[in-house]
C-alpha cells in the first residue's frame, strides 16, 4: 500500500498576544517536529492527553491552520507550497468531521442544503444532479428521504453526526480526519457511529486521521496508532502491539490507566503523577521527564529522536 499523507517536521507555534506589552514574544508550542505517514485505506489513531496538539496537528494536515515550519505531503504534493485554485482542488480530497455535530452545522439550514453545500461551493455538480447526490449520501450514512428539510436541531446528535459525515462524503474524499467524531454521544449512539464510519472505510476505500482520547474506541477502529504528549509524537505503532505492550513510559500509563479486553497485555502499571506542564513553557530535554518515573539527567539535557525500534515501532525515549 502506498503513503496518503506525510509530516515532515511538522511544527506550529501559536504566538500569544501582548508581546509589544512585555517586549518578549510568547509561544504556545503546540505541535512540534512531527513526523508521520499514513498508508492509503488505514485508520491511524492519535491519541494523548487534552492539550497534546492532536488537535492541531488534524488542522495542520488539511491546511486550517498554517505550519509555523515542516511540510505536509498528500498524494505525494506538497500542500505547504499550494495556494489558490490548487489548494482548493487539493481540499476536496481532504475532509474533516468535528467533535460536536450540532455546533458543525448551520443552525439556519436544512439537512439537505448542509449536505449540499460542498456540492455547490466546489461546483461539483449540476443544479439537477445535488438531489439525487444528497440522496444517496444520506442513505450511506443511515438517513433517509424524511430527514432532507429537517433542521439541525430536530434530529438527535447521532442523526446530526451522520449529516456531518454525509457533507464529508460528497465530493468524494480519500482522507477524512475524523476529530473526536463520538465523544460528545451518548455511549450508544457511539458505536453506531464507530461502526458507520468502519463500514464507509471499507466501501469508499477511505483513510482516517482518527483523533480522540477515548483509547477502546481508537483501539476498535485504528490499524496504527500515534501517541502525543505536549505537541510531540512519543510513540508509534500498530494497534495490536501498543496495547498488547507499550513501550513509551508515557504510553505505559495512558494505556494502563483503562481496563482494556485485552488478555495476553504484558505491561507495567506506570502511575503518572501531577498535571501536563503548560505548552507556553514546555519542560527541555524530554518534555515528559517530569512527570517520567525512569528520569535520568540526560532526560532533563537532551530532546530523544523518534527512532525505529523495530520495522514497526517507533518510540522517543532514550532508555527504551
Ligand atoms: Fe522518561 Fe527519559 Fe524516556 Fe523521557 S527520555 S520518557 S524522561 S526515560
Amino acid at each position: 500500500m502506498s503513503t496518503l499523507l506525510e509530516t515532515h517536521a511538522l511544527t506550529k507555534h501559536f504566538r500569544l498576544p501582548g508581546g509589544w506589552l512585555t517586549g518578549k514574544d510568547r509561544f504556545v508550542y503546540a505541535v512540534d517536529d512531527v513526523n508521520l505517514a499514513i498508508t492509503t485505506g488505514e485508520t491511524f489513531g492519535l491519541v494523548g492527553e487534552s492539550g497534546c496538539g492532536k488537535t492541531t496537528l488534524g488542522r495542520l494536515v488539511l491546511r486550517l491552520v498554517e505550519p509555523t515550519s515542516g511540510r505536509v505531503n498528500f498524494n505525494q504534493v506538497d500542500l505547504t507550497g499550494l495556494q489558490g485554485n490548487a489548494l482548493r482542488a487539493m481540499r476536496r480530497e481532504m475532509q474533516i468531521v468535528f467533535q460536536n455535530p450540532l455546533s458543525s452545522l448551520s443552525p439556519r439550514l436544512r439537512v439537505e442544503q448542509i449536505v449540499a453545500e460542498p456540492l455547490t461551493t466546489h461546483r461539483a455538480l449540476t443544479a439537477s444532479g445535488i438531489r439525487p447526490r444528497v440522496m444517496e449520501l444520506l442513505e450511506q450514512v443511515g438517513l433517509g428521504r424524511q430527514h432532507l428539510d429537517r433542521f439541525p436541531h430536530e434530529i438527535s446528535g447521532g442523526q446530526c453526526q451522520r449529516v456531518a459525515i454525509a457533507r464529508a462524503l460528497a465530493l468524494n474524499p480519500k482522507l477524512i480526519v475524523l476529530d473526536e467524531p463520538t465523544s460528545a454521544l451518548d455511549v450508544s449512539v457511539q458505536a453506531q457511529i464507530i461502526n458507520l464510519l468502519d463500514d464507509l472505510k471499507k466501501s469508499l476505500g477511505l483513510t482516517y486521521l482518527f483523533i480522540s482520547h477515548d483509547l477502546n474506541v481508537v483501539q476498535h477502529i485504528s490499524e496504527q496508532i500515534g501517541v502525543m504528549y505536549l505537541g510531540k509524537l512519543v510513540e508509534q505503532a500498530p494497534s495490536e502491539m501498543i496495547f498488547a505492550q507499550p513501550l513509551h513510559p508515557y504510553t505505559k500509563a495512558l494505556f494502563g490507566a483503562i481496563p482494556l479486553p485485552v488478555v495476553d497485555r504484558k505491561q507495567e502499571l506506570v502511575v503518572l503523577e501531577g498535571s501536563v506542564p503548560s505548552p507556553i513553557n514546555p519542560p527541555g530535554g524530554c518534555r515528559f521527564h517530569t512527570r517520567c518515573p525512569l528520569a535520568q539527567a540526560v532526560c532533563k539535557e537532551q530532546v530523544p529522536e523518534l527512532r525505529s525500534i523495530t520495522p514497526e515501532r517507533r518510540v522517543a525515549c532514550h532508555f527504551v
